[in-house]
């Protein structure tokens, strides 16, 4: 049979399918995974199915590919295979493209981008200023990079890529950028929006099929930041187009601004080239507070809520609360606010009172480091020998010791811990905590050692 014949029955065959699947699944679910979805080929019992993106394609694979085949078996008991394969094409529909129609004058193609703007830029909070913002040692090649971008000129180094943990100034300092651009000189076009959303809009665009709109809300732009990279690692489509614009906005020389929860070359699941890409112009890291710079926020946040608060308590608060900035605002908060309820004065007493849960959280904060030095002692081997190869059961049985105990007292990932011993693969982590539960089920000597152990990691 003619391939062109197999299509066309083939078709009236996938619309019913489509028919089935937008009932079994509902329309959201419909309209965002299964509607994109076209035929491309019926030949000799073998359908291929076309997606617009790679991450369309594993996303319909992992979740609907199941019942897309068995619906085409019922519809077809001749089709052998039903197969998914990114293709795009299809010029975009001329809905989308009259937005910025070529050759209408650029007062049309000015106000479409700045609509653009307004739609693609999130908004900002107005507390995260650099005004607000205390400098410490372990910020201030960040803000005074952050500053300098924001009062610049021109360029000054590109990107300016901000790297540091959770909760710790990386947001603020970007919001901090934005409004100083703003209030300085509101003609200049900057666009903040986390990488999530830019994703998101990516993939939008793509399904829609109009990510020339998509490019033009950004070629307009004098600043674009965009926040926590980190979350397109590992979406190939979303990465290369954020390659493109950013390769883009570089060559116009517009200053671009990253952040994300790792340095450039840490950035798993990112290409090599946007990796090394990301790493030319400044890359400044937040490194954890010290005392003195969580004592200043404090302080600083305080007089903000216009809160008396003794010294005692802040300097209590400073050295119990080291995860990050946003707990410690977040604690003082809490004792600032039980305070105006209940109408009494914040004292040490109160404040151990409202915060006890959120402290003992963060006692119980062990690392792996020293979770391996304490094992190491207690076993009398050396702490290199948590990471090297040697697999003598001297060594072996003791670094299972502590992958389990990593496992249990820490809230890192198994392929974390892996990677704290050593480099190994999560799999020898979750086969040392099997084989530590399995000894400790039937040794009780053991079983009280690694328990004692967990108690002075513990204390
Ligand atoms: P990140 O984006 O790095 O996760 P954020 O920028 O959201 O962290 O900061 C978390 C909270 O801590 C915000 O409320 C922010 O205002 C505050 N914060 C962080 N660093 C500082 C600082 N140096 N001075 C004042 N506030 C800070
Ligand atoms: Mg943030």
């Amino acid at each position: 049979m003619l391939p062109g014949r197999d299509l066309g029955a083939a078709s009236a065959k996938w619309e019913r399918i489509q028919r089935h699947l937008r009932d079994e699944f509902g329309d959201a679910v419909f309209k965002s995974w299964l509607r994109p979805l076209t035929l491309g080929q019926a030949e000799g019992g073998e359908i291929v199915l076309f997606v617009p993106t790679r991450f369309m394609r594993d996303w319909v694979d992992r979740h609907y590919m199941d019942r897309i085949r068995r619906r085409w078996n019922e519809e077809d008991p001749a089709v052998r295979s039903v197969q998914i394969r990114v293709h795009r094409g299809k010029s975009p529909p001329s809905a989308v493209t009259s937005r910025t129609p070529a050759g209408e004058g650029a007062g049309a193609a000015e106000q479409s981008a700045a609509e653009g703007q307004a739609d693609i830029s999130a908004p900002l909070d107005p507390r995260l200023t650099f005004e607000n913002f205390v400098v410490g040692k372990s910020n201030e090649l960040a803000y005074a990079a952050a500053r300098r971008v924001a009062e610049a000129t021109t360029v000054p180094f590109n990107p300016l890529f901000l790297y540091g943990g959770v909760g710790l100034g990386k947001t603020h300092l970007m919001h901090a950028i934005t409004w100083h651009i703003r209030a300085r000189d509101p003609s200049r076009r900057v666009i903040y929006l986390s990488a999530e959303k830019f994703m998101y809009q990516f993939i939008r665009a793509l399904r829609y099929r109009n990510t020339m709109a998509f490019k033009d809300q950004f070629r307009s732009v004098d600043v674009l930041m965009i926040d926590d990279v980190q979350f397109i690692s590992g979406r190939e489509t979303t990465q290369e187009e954020f390659f493109h614009t950013f390769n883009a906005l570089v060559d116009q020389n517009r200053q671009i601004v990253i952040s994300a929860d790792k340095s450039p070359s840490d950035l798993e699941g990112m290409k090599e080239r946007m990796r090394s890409r990301l790493g030319w112009g400044l890359v400044a890291d937040i490194h954890q507070t010290d005392y003195e710079l969580r004592l200043s926020i404090l302080q600083a946040k305080a007089d903000h809520l216009e809160a008396s608060v003794p010294l005692k308590v802040l300097e209590f608060l400073a050295h119990k609360i080291v995860s990050n900035v946003r707990e410690l605002e977040g604690a003082l908060n809490r004792v600032v606010a039980h305070a105006t309820l209940v109408g009494r004065d914040i004292t040490l007493e109160a404040t151990q009172e409202v915060l006890h849960d959120l402290l003992r959280a963060n006692d119980r904060r062990v690392t792996i480091e020293e979770i391996q030095k304490r094992v190491a002692e207690h076993f009398n081997i050396r702490i290199a020998d948590m990471h090297s190869a040697r697999r003598a059961r001297a060594v072996a049985r003791p670094r299972q010791v502590a992958m389990y105990l990593a496992k249990q007292l820490t809230s890192r990932s198994l392929p974390e811990i892996g990677r704290k011993f050593g480099g190994r693969d999560h799999t020898t982590v979750m086969h040392a905590v099997r084989k530590v539960e399995e000894l400790r089920s039937g040794d009780s000597d053991f079983s009280e050692d690694v328990e004692l152990l967990r108690r002075m990691i513990e204390s």
